[in-house]
């Protein structure tokens, strides 16, 4: 028997009322959603180039003929009957108006079968109309086909963004999806690429890994809590993974993503000044809500919710975020680097080496804070001399700052190629005269359909016969005087070559911009980005040095070259003084 009903007006009466589809973008989110009430395992996402066509597949329970035939009506619903259940509602959809609301302004198909069933159903809808309905091969579960979208509302077509910004709204919605419900898995294809997969193993990490990168995700730290009705889990960035805005701090209220100022504001608490200003932390925070505590029904969209104690919201997430950062370094900069044993080695004989602050792993070689967030430490860094052809020193406002120049030009020369991909011009340095690099046939061949891409991110080459690449710049942070020998080029485009093989999704010459670079464009941005910057060893004159430490002061992430390894190494001058015995003012 079918289980969707048309639900009474007095229901409806008591619904946020608005409109739930007003891009593609949102008329993904509605569909994934009814493949989560549905009990899927796993989703399949495809998001066409411009995003006027989706389709979304599950493995959930599917539907009866008699529910297929009219799930498309307004306010068809199997989730909710009588005005009570509103309160305590507790599936990603309940209004029964969205496949209504999409079935308006498209072309719909929807294929399904319901476990028991030996035959599917497929239901075909057009600006609102069925057009045809009857048993047709199917897998198990529910695939929906929308098809151009918007195509009778040349109004709402007018309003939406570029193809590639409602691609973009469209991978951004799944991935609020995916994180929201670790266990189920995503693959999620836009424009035939795949932007991200997750394992659905039910491990938030995981989850994160596979949207925001493996290498990241990895040093997020586990904070959780209970509080009443209230349980917290998540993961909270360590104080230098920060943000410029406050687009990663993800909040899930009961599986939901969500825009919540409390869960924000309070995250932001937890870090208790230890953010520089105008940075805003990862985090992503888990709240499970008893659903009589929170109220889902205050936004059409419900993309906000309203709970019914914010003081205890906000303690709890205060006090999670607090304790989670107990676990991270002291102080801001990388130091997840053994310490080193320097410390003792400037102590002269006679006299007790400084206290070893082994126990400590996190904290920096000299263990102890400076007073000033790095990034304004930075502002106001004074290029003093190189040691060892390998490290500037720096004078910053109360402490000595030790930069490795290799790992801080590597980490420049990685942001400006992410930048150049997400499409301001390409900070390229061109070289005086090309350089002609004889490669492997094989290599050649593998690298051409890359180079368009290359290109773009500051590498510009040129196919030139079957094994020759004429190099004509190299990604570069402006004004900065490198200059690879050519037999560091050609072991940079081998090394490349030798990646393409690796990587799951071939990388033709995928040249949109999209929201965040594909695991594989990563890797090899680290690897361009390690072989263009400058190596240790090479003497810098002043003005380079301070080309290097004004750029780290303009970085999003000062504190680690793309691979992890620390930037900077901080020593306080109260340290400095202790060690020479002087008086430090109490
Ligand atoms: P709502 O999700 O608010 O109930 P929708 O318009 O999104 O309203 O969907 C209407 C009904 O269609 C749902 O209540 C559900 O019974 C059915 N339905 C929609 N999508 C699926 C799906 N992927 N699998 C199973 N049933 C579905
Ligand atoms: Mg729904």
């Amino acid at each position: 028997m079918g289980k969707i009903v048309q639900l009474p007006d007095d229901v409806i009466d008591h619904i946020a009322a608005g409109e739930v589809v007003d891009r593609p973008a949102s008329a993904l989110k509605e569909l994934v959603e009814n493949a989560i009430d549905a009990n899927a395992r796993r989703i399949r996402i495809d998001v066409a180039e411009d995003a006027s066509a989706l389709r979304v597949s599950d493995d959930g329970e599917g539907m009866e003929p008699e529910d297929a035939e009219i799930c498309f009506l307004r306010h068809a619903t199997s989730k909710l009957r009588r005005r009570e259940d509103l309160a305590v509602v507790n599936t990603l959809g309940f209004r029964g108006e969205a496949l209504a609301a999409i079935a308006a302004v498209a072309e719909l198909e929807i294929l399904t079968r319901p476990r028991h069933r030996p035959e599917g159903f497929r239901v075909i809808i057009a600006g609102g109309q069925k057009m045809s309905a009857g048993p047709a091969p199917a897998p198990e579960g529910t695939t929906v086909w929308v098809r151009r979208l918007f195509f009778n509302t040349p109004a709402r077509r007018r309003y939406l963004k570029s193809g590639a910004a409602e691609q973009r709204a469209c991978v951004e919605a799944a991935a609020r999806i995916a994180l929201g419900h670790p266990g189920v898995a995503f693959e999620v294809t836009a424009g035939r690429e795949v932007r991200f997969a997750t394992p659905g193993d039910g491990d938030i990490r995981a989850a994160a890994a596979a949207v925001i990168g493996p290498q990241e995700a990895g040093v997020l730290l586990p904070a959780g809590g209970a509080r009443g009705p209230v349980t917290l889990r998540g993961l909270i960035g360590p104080p230098d993974l920060t943000r410029p805005r406050r687009d990663h701090l993800w909040t899930f209220v009961n599986g939901r993503w969500v825009q919540d100022r409390t869960v924000a504001t309070a995250a932001v608490r937890g870090f208790e000044g230890r953010l520089a200003p105008g940075r805003f932390p990862v985090a992503f925070v888990y709240l499970d809500v008893d659903p009589s505590w929170v109220d889902v029904n205050v936004h059409p969209a419900k993309l906000f919710v309203r709970f019914r104690d914010e003081h205890l919201i906000f303690s709890l997430v205060v006090t999670a975020v607090r304790e989670a950062l107990r676990s991270a370094p002291p102080v801001m900069l990388a130091a997840r680097s053994a310490p080193s044993p320097t410390g003792q080695l400037l102590s002269p004989p006679g006299l007790p080496p400084a206290p070893a602050k082994a126990a400590e792993p996190a904290a920096l070689p000299w263990g102890a804070a400076s007073r000033e967030p790095l990034p304004a430490q930075l502002r106001r860094l004074k290029a003093v001399g190189q040691l060892f052809a390998t490290y500037i020193l720096a004078e910053a406002p109360g402490a000595l700052m030790v930069v490795d120049q290799h790992v801080a030009h590597e980490r420049l020369i990685f942001e400006q190629m992410l930048k150049a991909r997400a499409g301001s011009p390409a900070p390229a340095q061109q070289l005086l005269a090309p350089v002609t690099l004889e490669l492997t046939w094989a290599a050649a061949e593998a690298l051409r359909p890359l180079l368009p891409w290359l290109g773009r991110v500051g590498l510009q080459a040129e196919a030139f016969g079957p094994r020759h690449v004429l190099v004509r710049s190299l990604p570069a942070v402006p004004g900065f005087p490198a200059a690879p020998h050519e037999n560091e080029l050609r072991a940079l485009f081998e090394a490349l070559a030798r990646e393409l093989p690796e990587l799951p999704e071939a990388p033709g010459a995928h040249l949109e911009e999209s929201a965040a670079p594909a695991p594989w464009e990563l890797r090899l941005l680290k690897n361009v980005a390690c072989k263009s910057a400058v190596k240790a060893g090479t003497a810098l004159n002043t003005a380079a040095m301070r080309m290097l430490v004004e750029g780290l002061a303009l970085a999003d992430n000062p504190y680690t070259c793309p691979h992890g390894r620390p930037v900077v190494v901080s020593i306080p001058v109260e340290e400095l003084d202790r060690r020479f015995g002087r008086r430090t003012p109490p």
